[in-house]
This record gives structure tokens, sequence and C-alpha cells, in this order.
């Protein structure tokens, strides 16, 4: 059974890219098979998984898509880049921004990408979709295939607010596109543990949603490690195994295995 989990806000610079990479080689590491696709045309997680260049890249998710419009044959495997750690890597460029302007005179246009995933999907145990920072038609075609939604969040005042519209927006989507669709959680990215500010910020997180939306326990710590890993293009694991960003992702697997385990025994009962 494959998981699709989007990672999105609308914001940029709340760590979605990093989660993505980190969730998605975290989830390998545990033996589980993962696609990390993404979805933003400024291609930073295709640049964070090693490929510097991905606008001279001959065949992206873009690619795909296009075929898929043109009800062409798509080789699922086709353009797939497979990282040491692990991961196949369906990687994403510029070509998405324009992919994006002629999606709007598309039918269904906001399910091309669930055509793309869903025939990814007996093949891997989890697919993580990298989202762009906007709630443009990319983000709705993630959220329109995806059977979960992580939101980073940076534990700063402004981040905070632009919740309530993605949250009303992932429930559009829900009703009206993907009645499967759930939010995994809230994660507080980039706490600054040492401030009071950022425990203010969390705790405000809590109190306003946490009766209605899981708030994962273990925030992701302010790390200049973290930040220093799309150089790098390995995994947190590989960078700084030790250090308290990777411990905190690990802890977010572990949450995000814990509901699959649940959901899964769930189904089966039914
Ligand atoms: P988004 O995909 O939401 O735009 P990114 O994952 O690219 O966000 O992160 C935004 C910036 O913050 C990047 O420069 C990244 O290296 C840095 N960053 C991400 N997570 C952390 C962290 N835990 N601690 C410090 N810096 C981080
Ligand atoms: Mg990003």
């Amino acid at each position: 059974m494959c998981k699709v989990i989007a990672v999105a806000n609308q914001k940029g610079g709340v760590g979605k890219t990093v989660t993505s990479v980190n969730l998605g080689i975290g989830l390998a590491r545990e033996g589980k098979k993962v696609m990390i696709i993404d979805s933003d045309p400024q291609g930073s997680l295709t640049i964070s998984l090693g490929c510097k260049e991905p606008d001279s890249l001959d065949y992206t998710l873009a690619n795909a898509l296009i075929n898929i419009i043109n009800d062409e044959p798509t080789d699922i495997n086709k353009g797939l880049i497979h990282h040491v750690e692990g991961i196949d890597l369906m990687p994403g460029n510029i070509e998405l921004s324009s992919l994006e302007i002629t999606l709007t005179g598309v039918i269904s246009r906001e399910t091309i990408l669930r055509q793309y995933v869903e025939k990814a999907r007996n093949m891997y145990d989890y697919i993580i979709l990298d989202c762009a920072p906007s709630l443009g038609m990319m983000t709705i075609n993630a959220l329109a295939c995806a059977d979960s939604v992580i939101i980073p969040c940076q534990a700063a005042y402004l981040p905070v607010k632009g919740l309530q519209q993605l949250i009303k927006t992932i429930g559009r989507v829900k009703r009206q596109l993907n009645p499967k669709l759930n939010i995994e959680g809230i994660l507080i990215t980039m706490v600054d543990n040492r401030t009071n500010y950022a425990k203010d910020i969390s705790n405000q997180i809590y109190e306003v949603y946490s009766s209605s939306i899981k708030v994962f326990p273990i925030g992701i710590p302010l790390s200049v490690r973290a930040a220093e890993i799309s150089a790098t293009g390995n995994s947190i694991y590989v960078y700084d195994p030790k250090g308290k960003a990777a411990f905190a992702y690990k802890e977010l697997i572990k949450e995000v295995m814990k509901n699959d385990e649940k959901s899964w025994s769930d189904s089966k009962a039914v």
C-alpha cells in the first residue's frame, strides 16, 4: 500500500524542501521504497539532492505531465534519478511554471499530476511531493493526488497567519476533488529553543490548532547544519547524523509510520 504525502505551505522558506528530503530519505532508511517528486519550478529539491542545474535536464516532471495532457503513453521510470541514499527523484525545473499556465486551459487540469502519481503507486511505499510556495495549480494538483499533507510552519508570527488560508484550501480540495485527503500534521520548523519567542509561537500553534489538527510533538530545531545540507546533495543523516535536526526528523518519521500502521490496521478491520 502506497501513501502519498504532500509537503505544502504557500509561504516560502518554511522548510518544505528540507523536510521533503529528510522525510523521504528517512523513510528509505527504514526500508521503505520512496519516490520524491519536485513539483516546484524553482527545482530546489532537485538541487538539494545533488542535481545542480535542474533547468538543463532533458526530462523532468513537466515532460511527464505534458505527455499526460497530450494523452501520450508515459513511462514512469523515464527521467527518474536514483539517489545514493536510496530514493528515486522525479526532478522538477522552471518548465513547470509554463506548464502551470498551460494547465489553465486543460481538461481535468487539477488532476494531471494524480494521473502520473497513480501509475507510480504500485512501485513505492511512499511518494513525497515537495510543493511550490504558492496555492497555484501545481499545489492544487499535489493536494488533489495526496493521501495526506504535512504542513511545515516556521516558528514565527507571519507564517503562522498564512496557515488559515492553506487549511481552507486543503478543505476545499478535500470536498471538491479528493475526499480521502487528510492533514498528517503541522510540523513546526526552525525552532530556536533558546528564545521565548519560539516557545510562544509553538504554544500558540498548539492552542489554536491541536484540537482539530495534529501538531507533531517534536518540532525541527533551527540548525546551521540543516541549512547547509542543500549544498551537499545529502540528507541530514549523512551530513550531521548525531545532530539535533537529524534526531527531530527521525521522530517525525516515527510519527508518520505510526499513523500509517494505525490506518492500515484500521482499514483491515473494515
Ligand atoms: P521551503 O521549501 O519552504 O521554501 P526550505 O526547505 O528551502 O524551505 O528552507 C528555507 C531555508 O531555510 C533554506 O535556506 C534552508 O537551508 C533553511 N532551513 C531549512 N530547515 C532549517 C533548519 N531546521 N534550521 C536552519 N535552517 C533551515
Ligand atoms: Mg522549497
